[in-house]
């Protein structure tokens, strides 16, 4: 791909614009080389506008880090929310989600992008919890879609710990499920200090984001997402830690929040550059 160790791309939807195209276009302008792409509407996924897309990020150079799949009808308002509208947990919606991560894979391809990540939702700690098999089952079967595409697929962390994240990954037991990192989350979730779960989920971690927040204050709610290197992740000691793990893929910038996202990006950037860059 010709990026230098842990480049620094961005999330596209982190720069809060609507349009997919003009998203590129601004990736562009403010000097990223890598991009992951979010998850889109079916007409830019699957319909006329996705030749276009492909073709934008194609003409402006851009490497795709990664393709993140979502789906229609998941909302993140708060925990019980999450818990019943993310990811592969709904028996009445898991199949069409599994089959849509798949498309989702078709996308990564003309991209030339290694990996299709998402969130499958709040894993249960309890084995024998009906939706801990369907999200077993619902993996795999992603995994054995795109493994025929020649791609990987990430698991977004910080819905559970890492250490039952682990457990999950080995129980799936294929060597293309990885983990999308997001020391953030571990936070918004009040689960875990996020360099104590990067060390325990290290072997799987293929694609990280560069988000921060701060802790939960009340039951049930969601942390706050803030810009990076204003929470509570500690910027500095989680790329310290990514660079003892060896970790050599792009660092990409998430922002989730806010009314400044373009100055926000800009910010983050200058601050990974300068964390990357000093010995
Ligand atoms: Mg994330």
């Amino acid at each position: 791909m010709g990026l230098k160790p842990m480049e620094v791309g961005v999330f596209l939807s982190s720069l809060g614009i609507g349009d997919r195209i003009q998203a590129v276009a601004k990736a562009k302008e403010l000097g990223f080389l890598a991009i992951q792409t979010p998850p889109l509407s079916a007409d830019w996924r699957t319909g006329a506008k996705k030749a276009d897309l492909v073709q934008a990020i194609k003409d402006a150079g851009l490497y795709v880090s990664a393709v993140c799949a979502g789906f229609e009808g998941e909302s993140y308002a708060d925990i019980p929310t999450v818990q019943r509208t993310v990811g592969y947990v709904d028996a009445a919606t898991v199949d069409e989600r599994v089959q849509a991560t798949i498309e989702y894979g078709d996308l990564a391809v003309e991209l030339d992008s290694p990996v299709v990540t998402t969130h499958i939702g709040f894993v249960p700690e309890d084995q024998d919890d009906p939706v801990y098999a369907r999200q077993l089952d619902a993996t795999r079967r992603v995994c054995d879609g795109l493994a025929e595409k020649g791609l990987l697929f990430g698991l977004e962390t910080g819905q559970e710990e890492a250490l039952p994240q682990r457990r999950f990954i080995e129980a799936v037991a294929r060597p293309n499920l990885k983990v999308n990192f997001d020391p953030a989350n571990m936070i918004l979730y009040g689960k875990q200090k996020p360099v104590e779960a990067l060390e325990i989920l290290r072997d799987y971690v293929f694609h990280v984001h560069c988000k921060d927040g701060r802790w939960p204050t009340e039951e049930g709610k969601l942390g706050t997402e803030v810009p990076l290197g204003e929470g509570e992740v500690d910027i500095p000691a989680y790329v310290a830690k990514l660079k003892e793990i060896g970790y050599t893929n792009v660092l990409t910038i998430e922002r989730e929040g806010g009314s400044s996202r373009i100055p926000d990006v800009r910010q983050a950037k200058a601050l990974l550059e300068r964390l990357r860059d000093q010995g």
